[in-house]
Protein backbone atom coordinates (compact mmCIF):
# COMPACT_ATOMS: atom_id res chain seq x y z
CA UNK A 1 0.00 0.00 0.00
CA UNK A 2 1.32 3.19 -0.99
CA UNK A 3 1.30 6.57 1.39
CA UNK A 4 -1.14 8.86 -0.49
CA UNK A 5 1.24 12.14 0.79
CA UNK A 6 4.34 10.93 -0.37
CA UNK A 7 3.92 7.55 -2.29
CA UNK A 8 6.16 5.74 0.14
CA UNK A 9 5.49 2.22 0.11
CA UNK A 10 3.62 1.93 3.59
CA UNK A 11 4.33 -1.82 5.58
CA UNK A 12 2.73 -2.75 8.67
CA UNK A 13 5.58 -2.92 11.22
CA UNK A 14 3.74 -6.15 13.10
CA UNK A 15 4.29 -9.53 11.14
CA UNK A 16 0.49 -10.37 10.90
CA UNK A 17 -2.11 -9.68 8.36
CA UNK A 18 0.20 -10.87 5.31
CA UNK A 19 -0.40 -10.80 2.23
CA UNK A 20 -2.31 -13.93 0.81
CA UNK A 21 -3.12 -15.37 4.48
CA UNK A 22 -6.10 -16.85 5.10
CA UNK A 23 -8.16 -15.33 7.83
CA UNK A 24 -11.33 -16.05 7.78
CA UNK A 25 -12.56 -13.14 6.52
CA UNK A 26 -12.11 -11.56 9.53
CA UNK A 27 -11.12 -7.59 9.96
CA UNK A 28 -8.21 -7.87 12.09
CA UNK A 29 -8.66 -5.34 15.00
CA UNK A 30 -6.68 -2.47 14.75
CA UNK A 31 -3.25 -2.15 16.21
CA UNK A 32 -2.32 0.10 19.13
CA UNK A 33 -0.21 2.39 17.53
CA UNK A 34 -1.81 4.69 14.76
CA UNK A 35 0.19 3.95 12.01
CA UNK A 36 2.15 6.74 9.95
CA UNK A 37 4.19 6.90 6.41
CA UNK A 38 7.52 6.49 7.66
CA UNK A 39 8.38 9.04 5.81
CA UNK A 40 6.52 11.73 5.85
CA UNK A 41 4.49 11.00 9.18
CA UNK A 42 1.07 10.98 7.60
CA UNK A 43 -1.46 9.49 9.50
CA UNK A 44 -2.63 6.24 7.80
CA UNK A 45 -4.98 5.20 9.91
CA UNK A 46 -8.07 5.75 7.68
CA UNK A 47 -6.53 4.72 4.56
CA UNK A 48 -5.69 1.40 6.17
CA UNK A 49 -9.64 1.08 7.76
CA UNK A 50 -10.71 1.81 4.02
CA UNK A 51 -8.25 -0.91 2.43
CA UNK A 52 -9.31 -3.44 5.85
CA UNK A 53 -13.37 -2.92 4.63
CA UNK A 54 -12.42 -3.25 0.87
CA UNK A 55 -10.66 -6.16 1.70
CA UNK A 56 -13.67 -7.82 3.64
CA UNK A 57 -15.57 -6.84 0.57
CA UNK A 58 -13.41 -8.47 -1.72
CA UNK A 59 -13.49 -11.69 0.47
CA UNK A 60 -17.39 -11.73 0.63
CA UNK A 61 -17.06 -11.48 -3.27
CA UNK A 62 -15.21 -14.39 -3.72
CA UNK A 63 -17.43 -16.33 -1.13
CA UNK A 64 -20.88 -15.90 -3.28
CA UNK A 65 -18.45 -16.28 -6.93
CA UNK A 66 -17.69 -20.23 -5.26
CA UNK A 67 -21.26 -20.45 -4.80
CA UNK A 68 -22.56 -19.39 -7.65
CA UNK A 69 -23.95 -16.09 -6.87
CA UNK A 70 -22.02 -14.27 -9.88
CA UNK A 71 -23.95 -10.80 -9.44
CA UNK A 72 -24.19 -10.59 -6.09
CA UNK A 73 -20.51 -11.36 -6.12
CA UNK A 74 -20.11 -8.50 -8.85
CA UNK A 75 -21.67 -6.24 -6.26
CA UNK A 76 -19.66 -7.01 -3.33
CA UNK A 77 -16.69 -6.52 -5.68
CA UNK A 78 -17.49 -3.16 -6.41
CA UNK A 79 -17.92 -1.96 -3.54
CA UNK A 80 -14.44 -3.24 -2.91
CA UNK A 81 -13.01 -1.33 -5.96
CA UNK A 82 -15.31 1.80 -4.64
CA UNK A 83 -13.65 1.78 -0.87
CA UNK A 84 -9.98 0.98 -2.94
CA UNK A 85 -9.21 1.24 -6.30
CA UNK A 86 -5.73 0.57 -6.57
CA UNK A 87 -5.61 -3.38 -5.45
CA UNK A 88 -5.35 -5.67 -8.75
CA UNK A 89 -6.47 -8.45 -7.20
CA UNK A 90 -10.54 -6.55 -7.12
CA UNK A 91 -9.75 -6.17 -10.83
CA UNK A 92 -8.73 -9.28 -11.53
CA UNK A 93 -11.42 -10.83 -9.76
CA UNK A 94 -13.79 -8.27 -11.19
CA UNK A 95 -13.08 -9.76 -14.92
CA UNK A 96 -13.93 -13.28 -13.91
CA UNK A 97 -16.88 -11.77 -12.90
CA UNK A 98 -17.55 -10.46 -16.03
CA UNK A 99 -16.51 -13.38 -18.05
CA UNK A 100 -18.38 -15.38 -15.55
CA UNK A 101 -21.71 -13.38 -17.14
CA UNK A 102 -20.50 -13.67 -20.73
CA UNK A 103 -19.47 -9.58 -20.48
CA UNK A 104 -16.03 -10.04 -22.31
CA UNK A 105 -15.35 -6.77 -23.05
CA UNK A 106 -15.43 -5.55 -19.79
CA UNK A 107 -13.75 -8.72 -18.69
CA UNK A 108 -10.47 -7.74 -20.62
CA UNK A 109 -10.72 -3.78 -19.53
CA UNK A 110 -10.61 -5.52 -15.83
CA UNK A 111 -7.65 -7.92 -16.33
CA UNK A 112 -6.03 -5.22 -18.07
CA UNK A 113 -6.69 -2.56 -15.26
CA UNK A 114 -5.18 -5.44 -12.92
CA UNK A 115 -2.25 -5.50 -14.73
CA UNK A 116 -1.37 -2.54 -15.02
CA UNK A 117 -1.95 -1.93 -11.20
CA UNK A 118 -0.11 -5.30 -10.90
CA UNK A 119 1.87 -6.46 -13.98
CA UNK A 120 2.53 -9.77 -12.26
CA UNK A 121 -0.72 -10.24 -11.08
CA UNK A 122 -1.60 -14.21 -12.63
CA UNK A 123 -5.09 -14.46 -11.92
CA UNK A 124 -5.44 -11.35 -14.97
CA UNK A 125 -2.57 -12.34 -16.93
CA UNK A 126 -3.65 -15.85 -17.28
CA UNK A 127 -6.82 -15.50 -18.37
CA UNK A 128 -5.54 -12.58 -20.75
CA UNK A 129 -3.15 -15.41 -22.20
CA UNK A 130 -6.15 -17.63 -22.14
CA UNK A 131 -8.36 -15.00 -24.35
CA UNK A 132 -5.32 -14.47 -26.78
CA UNK A 133 -4.88 -18.27 -27.55
CA UNK A 134 -8.71 -18.67 -28.23
CA UNK A 135 -8.99 -15.64 -30.47
CA UNK A 136 -5.96 -17.21 -32.66
CA UNK A 137 -7.53 -20.67 -32.53
ZN1 LIG B 1 4.13 9.53 3.28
Amino acid sequence: MKCPVCGAIYRPTKGTGAQGGETDGQISPLPAHSPTCRRCKADLSDLINLHDQAIWYHRQALDLLLKGYYPEAATHNNQALALYYGHADFHALAGKLSALQGEWREAIASWQQALKLDPKNTVAGDCLEMIKLNLII
